[in-house]
């Protein structure tokens, strides 16, 4: 019998082919040959699956090189309907944040130099003043994500004493932030209070003791509890913690600068609204619903934020110069909230009428008709995501391909750009609330090019 491994051209043979060794005039022979080795150690591996022509050879080895030399971190269209998406990179950059990003990347900066005095300066400036503005805190500090927030913060006050916490609480935010291994992790000793649906303040005030550190409340982002449930108002924890001389510190999360219910998302409060309830710290993310870049920010009473700001964990914490010039960029358009509505990416998506959606829905179906595409307008209902707004469904468009969606899911997924959607009831749904306007171009190339035969 034959013995197919027989059959396999050696590494060296291939190298030769006209068409590898045009490949190697544009990328480094090394990379080549290792791309060359995968294609022939496959074949072993699947002999019966091996390329059998030498163009077919080229054409194996010119995909694996096409694919290693395409990066992991891709850009994609966002057509899941769910705007915040954590796995898809949470909220888009605004064009100002774009470009406040490019001009400090390309050369120097003041990140940590004082202009003015023509001496050493801090990195922790340069948001502090829009912060302070826009939310009513007399301070703030910039980390690196909310979950940096929450561990300096418990650190620096709790270490080695006891963090009051409700277990309606004690909840998983994403699929790696619980809140009590995060607590744990800080020094701070976790002491639960209450249950699941109910905590009154008498459970807090029982469990306050010279030990205590902290109180610590979290705000629910991504779920909700309904039936038989209670739990203490912020203002009474803070009015709590005040007497017991520990501070309150918020989880806060979302990061809203604006009130969304003119647009029909109700329910959420503004950071402005969480400083003002009384908490002594109140920590949210950069890139939910503020609609900046991955950032935790703590907000609260100036000698607090100044003692978390000394912690050589701050050091460990600390965001870069790209990020500062992101979030500095974004925060400047919430000083004109109408222009933060139309300019953060986000806001923009989470508040366009349901009838824009509708009409861009139509003039995708006619324009991917004219190219032997067939899609057709379907109504849908998105949500927020990002940890926020958890029971809000907003009325949203989507184009529903005709055809495989299984196939062509993972057509899109694999195309130039790729393009996430969701399947319901067997059929690919592409929600156009995540995707920008300008990009509707875009997306009908890829569903072409998915839908090509
Ligand atoms: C999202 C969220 C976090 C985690 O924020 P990251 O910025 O992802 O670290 C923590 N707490 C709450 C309440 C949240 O909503």
């Amino acid at each position: 019998m034959n013995d197919p491994r027989r059959a396999l051209p050696s590494v060296h043979v291939l190298l030769e082919q006209d068409g590898v060794r045009a490949l190697a005039e544009r990328v480094p022979r090394g990379v080549v040959a290792d791309a060359v080795r995968a294609a022939v150690g496959a074949a072993r591996a699947a002999p019966e699956g091996a390329p059998m022509s030498s163009a077919a050879w080229v054409a194996d080895i010119t995909a694996r090189l096409a694919s290693s030399e395409r990066p992991t971190l891709q850009p994609v269209l966002n057509a899941t309907g769910v705007v915040l998406h954590t796995n898809l990179g949470r909220a888009p950059l605004a064009a100002a944040a774009i470009n406040a990003i490019a001009d400090v990347a390309r050369g120097f900066s003041s990140l940590e130099y004082d202009l003015t005095t023509g001496t050493r300066g801090s990195r922790h400036v340069h948001c502090a003043a829009l912060l302070r503005e826009l939310t009513g805190a007399e301070d703030a500090l910039v980390v690196n994500n909310c979950a940096a927030a929450l561990v300096l913060a418990l650190n620096t006050v709790a270490d080695g004493k006891e963090a009051v916490v409700s277990r309606g609480e004690l909840v998983e935010i994403g699929g790696s932030f619980r809140v009590p291994d995060i607590m744990a992790r800080s020094g701070a000793r976790l002491v639960e209070v209450g249950t699941t649906n109910r905590t009154h303040a008498d459970d807090f005030r029982r469990a306050l003791s010279p030990r205590t550190g902290a109180i610590v409340a979290v705000h629910r982002s991504n779920f909700t509890v309904e039936g038989f449930v209670a739990a203490v108002p912020l203002r009474d924890l803070a009015a709590l913690a005040d007497g017991a001389g520990v501070p309150l510190l918020h989880d806060f999360g979302s990061g809203l600068l604006l009130d969304l219910a003119p647009w029909g998302l109700h329910g959420e409060p503004t950071a402005r609204d969480a400083v003002a309830t009384g908490a002594s710290l109140v920590m949210m993310s950069g890139d939910k619903l503020l609609g900046g870049p991955q950032a935790g920010i703590i907000l609260g009473r100036a000698a607090l934020v100044d003692a978390l700001r000394r912690n050589p964990l701050a050091r460990a914490l600390r965001v870069d110069k790209l990020t500062l010039a992101a979030l500095h960029a974004t925060l400047q358009l919430y000083r004109e909230p109408a222009r933060a509505v139309r300019e953060v990416p986000a806001l923009a998506m989470l508040t366009v009428a349901v009838d824009v959606l509708r009409a861009r829905a139509d003039a995708l179906v006619a324009l991917l008709a004219a190219r032997g595409v067939t899609a057709r307008v379907m109504a849908s209902e998105a949500t927020v995501g990002g940890g926020a707004f958890p029971s809000a469904r907003i009325p949203s468009c989507a184009l529903a391909l005709a055809g495989d969606a299984t196939r062509h899911d993972r057509a899109l997924r694999d195309g130039a750009l790729p393009v996430v959607g969701r399947i319901a009831d067997g059929t690919l749904l592409l929600d156009l609330r995540g995707i920008p306007h300008a990009e509707d171009a875009r997306l009908a190339a890829a569903m072409c090019e998915a839908c090509a035969p």
